[in-house]
C-alpha cells in the first residue's frame, strides 16, 4: 500500500491521542508505538498495534516515514528532538515559547545532514494559534494582536497548586475575561493588563486537617502563576475531583483587530473549544506528518515550523481535488 507509515515515541495523553487520530487518516498506518518504559507495561488503545523498547527505534527507520515525538517539552523533547531528526522525518509539539529559537537550531543540523524534515512545534498554541497570529499581522498591518486561553486546564499552574504545603491534590483552569474578549470583538484596540485578560479558577482537595485559609493565602500570592491574577480557589472533596474534573478541556481565541483607513475597523477571530487538549494537539500533529513526509519526498530537509507548511500539503486531498472543492 502506499499508506504514510507513521511511529509514536512517547506513550502519554499525546501519544494516545496520536494513536487515534491514525485512525481517523485512511491514507496512514501506525507501525509501532515507541517507550523508553518496559513495553510490555504499555497497552495501547488498540489491540493491534505494537509496542517496543525506544532503543531499538534505529532498526525500524527503513519502516517508518514519519516519526511523531510525543515527548515532554521540559525534559524529552530537547534530548529527542536533535536525536531523532538525524535518523527519521519527524514532527513534535514542543511549546516552551522562549526556548523554540535555540530548540530549532539543535534540530536544524542533524536533520539537515541526514536528508531529514522535521517540523517543529506544531500543535495548536505554537502552531495553529501561531499561523493565525501570522495571518493576522500580514493582512491588517495597522493593528493589534490579542490571545486568549481557556477555558483550560493547565498543568503547569496544577503542578503548582499540588506543591503548596496543605494541598492533597487539585486542577486549576485559566478562563478568559468574556468583557475583554468583546472589548477586543468591537474594534477598539483596547490595551488590556495581564489581570484584565484572564481569570484563574482552582479546585483544591485538602490533606486532613490543612488549614483552608493558609492554603488559600499561598495559592493567590504564588509569584509568576497566581499573584498577578484574579484567583478564585474552591475546596472539593476527592470524589468531586476525580468525577467532575477529570478531563483536560482547552482552547482560546486569536483575535487580530486593525484598520484599513481611518473609517474601518476590521476584526479577524479564530477560536478553538477542545474537550480534550491532548487529542486535539494529536490531531494537528498528524496531519502535520503528512505535510512532514511530503515536504521531505520534495527534498526540503532541515527543522521548519508551522510557518514553513504550504497549507495545501496537511490535507489528504489531492491540489486538484482541494482547488475544485475548498477554494
Ligand atoms: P505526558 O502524558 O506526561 O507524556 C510525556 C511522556 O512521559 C510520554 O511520551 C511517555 O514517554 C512518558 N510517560 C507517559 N505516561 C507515563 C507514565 N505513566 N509513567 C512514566 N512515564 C510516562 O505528556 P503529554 O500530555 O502527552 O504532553 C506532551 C507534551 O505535549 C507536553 O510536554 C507539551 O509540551 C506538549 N503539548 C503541546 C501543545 C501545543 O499546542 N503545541 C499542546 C498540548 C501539549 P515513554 O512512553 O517513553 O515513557
Amino acid at each position: 500500500s502506499n499508506q504514510i507509515r507513521i511511529g509514536i515515541a512517547g506513550y502519554g495523553n499525546l501519544g494516545r491521542g496520536v494513536e487515534a487520530a491514525i485512525a481517523k487518516n485512511p491514507d496512514m498506518a501506525l507501525v509501532g508505538v515507541f517507550t523508553r518504559r518496559s513495553p510490555e507495561s504499555v497497552t495501547p488503545l488498540f489491540p493491534q498495534a505494537q509496542v517496543h523498547s525506544t532503543s531499538l527505534l534505529s532498526e525500524f527507520r527503513d519502516v517508518v516515514d514519519v516519526l511523531i515525538l510525543c515527548g515532554g517539552s521540559k525534559d524529552d523533547l530537547p534530548r529527542q528532538g536533535p536525536e531523532m531528526a538525524a535518523m527519521f522525518n519527524v514532527v513534535d509539539s514542543f511549546d516552551t515559547h522562549a526556548r523554540i529559537p535555540e530548540y530549532f537550531d539543535s534540530v536544524d543540523a542533524p536533520a539537515r545532514a541526514n536528508g531529514k524534515t522535521a517540523l517543529i512545534s506544531i500543535g495548536w498554541d505554537p502552531g495553529m494559534f501561531s499561523i493565525n497570529r501570522l495571518y493576522g499581522e500580514a493582512l491588517l498591518p495597522d493593528g493589534a494582536t490579542y490571545t486568549f486561553w481557556g477555558k483550560g486546564l493547565s498543568q503547569g499552574h496544577s503542578d503548582a497548586i499540588r506543591r503548596v504545603p496543605g494541598v492533597k491534590a487539585g486542577v486549576q483552569y485559566t478562563l478568559p475575561s468574556s468583557e475583554a474578549i468583546e472589548l477586543v470583538r468591537s474594534g477598539s484596540r483596547p490595551e488590556l493588563s495581564t489581570r484584565q485578560k484572564h481569570t484563574r479558577e482552582c479546585y483544591v482537595v485538602l490533606d486532613e486537617g490543612a488549614d483552608a485559609a493558609a492554603v488559600e493565602h499561598a495559592i493567590v500570592t504564588m509569584p509568576n502563576y497566581f499573584a498577578d491574577y484574579d484567583t478564585q480557589v474552591h475546596f472539593v472533596s476527592e470524589e468531586v475531583l476525580r468525577r467532575e474534573h477529570g478531563r483536560m478541556p482547552h482552547g482560546g481565541f486569536v483575535i487580530r483587530s486593525g484598520n484599513t483607513s481611518e473609517a474601518h475597523a476590521q476584526v479577524i477571530e479564530y477560536s478553538l473549544q477542545l474537550e480534550s487538549n491532548p487529542e486535539f494537539t494529536a490531531s494537528v500533529l498528524v496531519a502535520h506528518a503528512r505535510a512532514a513526509y511530503r515536504l521531505n519526498q520534495q527534498g526540503q530537509y532541515g527543522a521548519k515550523t508551522a510557518f514553513d507548511v504550504p497549507p495545501g500539503l496537511l490535507s489528504i486531498k489531492s491540489a486538484e481535488q482541494l482547488r475544485a472543492e475548498l477554494l
